[in-house]
């Protein structure tokens, strides 16, 4: 197999992929995604080498349309009419365009929490949705029972479903066609596929011979809810459910892992063996990362996409990042997404105007 010469799409990538025929490819456009030099961060962090991959800009907004594509697919193939999937959101909603596009029912077990942005996507895309209550491993759960009761073909993006974690994989190639093998690369984890799949390409690339190191894989979960990371910081090698639950604002990686706690720990395993960290952000350094990223980058995340670069701060600050290292922050999901969050406070300051002819003043900064 050989790297394809001029990719622009992950499905350039179809001989690495776990599908057979080319026509039961379910795609909506899946492009390779930007890497965006951030110069304005770079300054602040005294980094030089910092880098945004841009994977909300996918169709449905988060980089769920990769691991779905292939799953939904690696579906069309085995002939599925109807797939099922827990989702805190995002995966529901990009898994629902996609059984439209592959003419498939498309079942959602989501937690009540759920931002309202995401449940509007899934339906308009005709999934049928049902809210679960209390956290996502509940909506976990009830899939489970659902693929075995009704013998539905479950796309949970977990480690459940052993194609869509291939989907994930690409990053890697895509950031070695970009930038090479950079140093690290920081990861909002829930369970944490994402994080073990750009790991797993960068294998795949060191046994085809194309590079001879990996970059250190960084994950970062919302203090209120991070099993892993917790793990990590006291150098365990199996990850707990996390018990405490307390509603964090990054509900797309809010994953307690209760009843799967294994995924956790194959996650916690990638971190270890790339010489890895787990990190984690309490609220304010979430919602200072989503400002941030925005303010100096144009770049619009929702807070569990945004989390990457507060890891990246908590590592500089800690002497672990030396300002020549190459660092990769995945952007995970569009700012749209979760709008309630940020509305309140950024309503309060637009002006209202009904014509130019009296009292507008531009302020002036003192
Ligand atoms: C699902 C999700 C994650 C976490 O990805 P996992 O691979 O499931 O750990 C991160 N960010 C966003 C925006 C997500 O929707």
């Amino acid at each position: 197999m050989k790297l394809p010469p001029n990719p622009k799409e992950m499905w350039d990538y179809i001989d690495f992929l776990p599908i057979e025929e080319r026509n039961n490819v379910v795609s909506l456009g899946e492009s390779i995604s930007p890497l965006l030099e951030a110069k304005n961060l770079e300054k602040q962090l005294g980094l030089d080498n910092l880098y945004i991959k841009d994977y909300a800009r996918n169709t449905t907004g988060s980089f769920k349309d990769r691991p779905n594509s292939v799953g939904i697919s690696k579906a069309k193939e085995f002939g599925i009419d109807t797939i099922v999937i827990a989702s805190s959101g995002n995966a529901s909603s990009s898994a629902a365009a996609y059984a439209a596009k592959g003419n498939m029912r498309c079942i959602v077990f989501v937690p009540e929490s759920t931002p309202k942005e995401k449940l509007v996507q899934a339906r308009v895309y005709q999934a049928e949705v049902f809210k679960v209550k209390g956290h996502y491993s509940n909506a976990f759960r009830l899939a489970m029972e659902a693929t075995s009761k009704y013998g539905w073909y479950n796309v949970t993006t977990t480690y459940l479903n052993p194609y869509t974690v291939e989907g994930n994989k690409v990053v890697a190639y895509e950031l070695f066609e970009q930038i090479g093998v950079p140093d690290f690369i920081f990861v909002p984890i829930g369970a944490g596929p994402l994080l073990y799949g750009t790991l797993k390409g960068f294998k795949e690339l060191k046994m085809m011979g194309k590079i001879d190191k990996y970059p250190r894989m960084v994950g970062v979960q919302a203090a209120r809810c991070s099993p892993i990371v917790e793990a990590f910081e006291k150098n365990q090698r199996e990850v707990k459910g996390w018990t405490k639950e307390i509603p964090t604002i990054a509900s797309g990686i809010n994953d307690p892992l209760i009843g799967y706690e294994n995924d956790g720990s194959l996650t916690l395993e990638a971190i270890y063996q790339s010489k890895g960290y787990g990190v984690k952000l309490q609220e304010e350094a979430i919602l200072e990362s989503i400002h941030s990223l925005a303010k100096e980058e144009g770049i619009f995340a929702e807070p569990a996409g945004a989390v990457g670069l507060g890891g990246v701060k908590q590592l500089v600050d800690k002497g672990v990042i030396k300002p020549a290292d190459k660092v990769v922050v995945l952007v995970t999901g569009h700012g749209l997404k979760n709008i309630a969050i940020l509305a309140q406070e950024e309503l309060k300051l637009i002006s209202q105007l009904t014509d130019l002819n009296n009292n507008l003043t531009i302020k002036k900064e003192e």
